[in-house]
């Protein structure tokens, strides 16, 4: 018994569909061009393609983005999720304080324990 009754009616398009329904989320996506981006899974709908395969890692259970620091495993789902995920690894990779030489060139009668650069310590 063949339950797929309800055949794409465009040339050449060999898909069938068991509801109407589907048949016309079919021919919305794949003939008439929509921007209109249903999941295959659930009933949410996106405007890009992209948008779609992103979503559609949570029901196939992919993470395909991954981290590409040295160390770092992480995955995500989204690659929105590792851009967040990668502000930690560049905020890790600056200083949280400048470096104290530049400050004790400016503030050198503040700062006498250090020594001051070659070029500054006979200024002419
Ligand atoms: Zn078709
Ligand atoms: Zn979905
Ligand atoms: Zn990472």
């Amino acid at each position: 018994m063949d339950d797929y009754q309800f055949a794409c009616y465009y040339t050449d398009c060999p898909r069938r569909y068991n509801t109407k329904f589907n048949l016309q989320r079919h021919i919305n996506t794949q003939h008439l061009n929509i921007r209109n981006f249903q999941c295959d899974f659930c009933e949410k709908r996106f405007p890009s393609k992209q948008n779609l395969r992103e979503h559609n890692y949570i029901h196939t259970n992919e993470k395909p983005f991954f981290c590409k620091y040295e160390g770092c495993d992480k995955h995500f789902r989204q690659s929105s999720q590792l851009a967040v995920h990668h502000k930690i690894h560049k905020r890790r990779e600056e200083p949280a304080q400048p470096l104290l030489p530049d400050i004790c060139v400016e503030r050198q009668l503040q700062c006498p324990r250090l020594p001051l650069p070659a070029s500054l310590s006979n200024p002419l």
